[in-house]
């Protein structure tokens, strides 16, 4: 019979095997320190019933990746910052990432648990990306006379930005991964939508008054997908 995937999570302050499902991190088995691992697959056998149903519940969990290693550290080449990464394990069920200095992050908590790490990079990330876009989206804005009222950060899939009807700006914090003149790029896109909303001729005219290698700047914005760091894509 096929035991369905699992990950352990060693805690010194279980007493007993716990096993706990959830959609983000699928079937859980926290185990006490020095707790034998060969024990594990009987014991799941037993609580089989119980398991299949709260899977079912959950539908689909997302693939355990066995490869996965945790980043040594983070390039963030927006903002011209390298980040080394501490990692501390401590009994939390999530992780916390807190810089120490200006070169160094600290992430502490279940920093072993692929899916709070991920989590904990990526708020990380949507932070450092409000503190750098929106001053420079307010400046490039001043600069150039547009209006926008609002901008959030957002972890969009397959986009870089996109400007509401209503003049909201929402930014993609993967902009971090990307060189400033690209940033730079995408900011001033989406700017011209406050005035244009489409792709028309007067949208395309309006940008390159901007930035006349607009049209470079594109080609070049298509490439970079492939330079993310792995925890940033999924
Ligand atoms: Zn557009």
């Amino acid at each position: 019979m096929m035991l369905p995937r699992y990950r352990v999570r060693r805690s010194s302050r279980a007493r007993h095997v716990n096993l706990t499902i959830s959609p983000v991190d699928g079937l859980v088995v926290v185990v006490p320190r020095g707790f034998d691992e060969r024990l594990i697959p009987g014991l799941l056998d037993e609580q089989r019933t119980w398991i299949d149903a709260r899977l079912d519940r959950f539908g689909p969990i997302p693939d355990i990746n066995p490869g996965w290693q945790r980043p040594a550290g983070v390039s963030l080449p927006a903002a011209n910052e390298r980040w080394s990464i501490d990692y501390r394990t401590n009994d939390s069920a999530s992780v916390r990432i807190t810089a120490r200095d200006d070169a160094i992050l600290c992430a502490t908590g279940a920093v072993e648990n692929e899916a709070q790490l991920r989590a904990a990079l990526l708020r990380w990330l949507k932070r450092r990306a409000q503190h750098l876009l929106t001053p420079w989206t307010t400046e490039l804005a001043a600069r150039h006379g547009f209006k926008f009222s609002r901008l959030t950060i957002r972890h969009q899939r397959s986009r870089w930005g996109s400007c509401s009807s209503r003049g909201t700006i929402s930014l993609n914090a993967k902009l971090m991964f990307l060189p400033p003149n690209l940033v730079n790029h995408v900011l001033l896109h989406e700017l011209c939508h406050t005035i244009y909303p489409h792709h028309g001729h007067e949208f395309h005219e309006l940008l390159a008054s901007l930035e006349p290698d607009h049209r470079q700047q594109r080609a070049a914005l298509r490439e970079t997908w492939a330079n993310m760091p792995d925890w940033a894509l999924r």
